[in-house]
């Protein structure tokens, strides 16, 4: 039986909306079907998001971005992530996480829902340990039950994607403490909660100990799952450790089990990676996980630039995606420091839309280097509105013109204009 045929909530989304996708990635039909079926693409788009325009994230897609959002137990404002939210997809965010862990979680996630379009994604994980943390519990009281009617209450809410951490096992925690070597021990929220978890209650990962009942789940509503990498390197010298690649290798098995049971997956991958490594990381991920679409966070090539880690992410997220990277979720200049600001959620997704284009550039990709022979040819031509078509962000390129908005030619040389002049 095909993909389609185990998967009809897929098959359904996929015959509505081909068309647009056809055009918005300049692939045909029989491109994306056979993608899909053999898993290197996903669809996200659950049915039940009402109004969702369903996204490709894979090769031969274009590359996409995340933008993370959500309250905190610091900054609580629902309202406030609102607006985050519609910075984030004004800047050009193709998809939007709500990591929300304050106030009424299934209120914020609705409201998300309701205000975007474009899928959404969550880390169920999250609104089960709030519940514990919340009441001054211990998050390794849960129940895996509770964590399972989590997963299919937020699908039926209509999340689109979800990162679920069932590559982490008892073997991995251990292997990825500090004890064991790393400098950083554990860096994830989802995989730090289950190291607990499993350590209290002396029990394998239930995430993975059950992931039939994940598949089922996720398979009736289309949610695409996003394997989350809880051993992720959280420091430049633990990247590539055996605490990463026992995890990456469950991932890519994981992955393989869930597509031959109808179930859409991603792999999450790191992390802190030092720039010599970022190649050789991807290249290999990709291959223990039978090319399933990669989903990284950076990754960063240094981790001495808190307050720019935008930066830093971009340069590992360009390289990335000429390793083959198919989605970017955004670093903002907060990270590692504070929740993201209005300015930081822009600041953020632009890096990493500049590193997904340098990246697509050097892979040669058409729609990339159409991009850059649109703003080569209207730069010669002093053509501004052209070079704002063809800007990743032009709001800033009219922001820094608006001065001198009415002249042919721009303030850093004047009438020295290196173009005016040989003409
Ligand atoms: S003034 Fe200088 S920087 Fe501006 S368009 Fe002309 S050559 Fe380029």
């Amino acid at each position: 039986m095909s993909l389609f045929s185990k998967n009809t909530a897929l098959s359904h989304l996929l015959k509505r909306h081909c068309e647009t996708l056809c055009q918005e990635e300049h692939l045909s039909p029989e491109i994306i079907t056979h993608a899909l079926e053999k898993g290197s693409m996903v669809l996200l788009g659950n049915p039940a998001h009402r109004d969702v325009l369903p996204l490709l994230v894979g090769q031969p897609a274009k590359v996409k971005v995340n933008a993370n959002i959500g309250t905190s137990p610091l900054r609580n404002d629902k309202e406030g992530e609102l607006r985050k939210l519609a910075a984030a997809l004004e800047a050009g965010a193709d998809t939007i996480m709500d990591l929300s862990i304050a106030g009424d979680l299934r209120n914020i996630r609705q409201s998300m829902l309701d205000a975007c379009r474009r899928p959404i994604g969550t880390v169920p994980l999250y609104a089960v340990a709030q519940r514990y943390i919340d009441a001054g519990k211990d998050p390794a009281e849960f129940s895996p039950e509770e964590l399972f009617d989590e997963i299919e209450s937020q699908a039926e809410q209509g999340v689109d994607f979800m990162t679920v951490h069932c590559g982490i096992t008892e073997r991995g925690a251990a292997w990825a403490s500090e004890q064991n070597g790393r400098v950083m021990g554990i860096v994830s929220r989802g995989g730090s909660i289950l190291a607990r978890w499993m350590r209290a209650n002396k029990k394998e990962n239930p995430l993975l100990t059950e992931y039939e009942r994940i598949l089922k789940c996720a398979r009736r509503h289309n949610v695409t799952l996003s394997l989350g990498d809880g051993l992720r390197p959280g420091a430049g010298a633990d990247a590539g450790d055996a605490a990463q690649w026992d995890e990456v290798i469950m991932l890519g098995r994981l992955a393989r089990t869930g597509l031959e049971s109808g179930v859409q997956c991603m792999v999450e991958g790191p992390g802190h990676v030092r720039m010599n490594e970022v190649e050789a990381q991807i290249r290999g991920i990709k291959t223990a996980c039978h090319n399933a679409p990669l989903y990284v966070l950076g990754p960063l090539v240094v981790d001495a630039c808190p307050g720019y880690d935008h930066i830093a992410g971009a340069i590992g997220g360009a390289l990335a995606v000429r390793a083959g990277v198919d989605f970017l979720c955004y670093l903002t200049p907060a990270e590692h420091l504070t929740l993201p600001d209005l300015d930081d959620v822009r600041a953020g997704v632009i890096a990493s839309r500049i590193a997904a284009h340098a990246g697509e550039v050097a892979m040669g990709k058409a729609s990339a280097l159409d991009r850059e022979n649109t703003m080569s040819a209207a730069r010669k031509a002093l053509d501004w509105k052209a070079m704002q078509c063809a800007a990743i962000d032009p709001k800033t390129l009219c922001a820094k013109r608006a001065e001198h908005a009415g002249e042919e030619v721009c303030a850093m040389c004047g009438e020295f204009c290196a173009v005016k002049m040989l003409r």
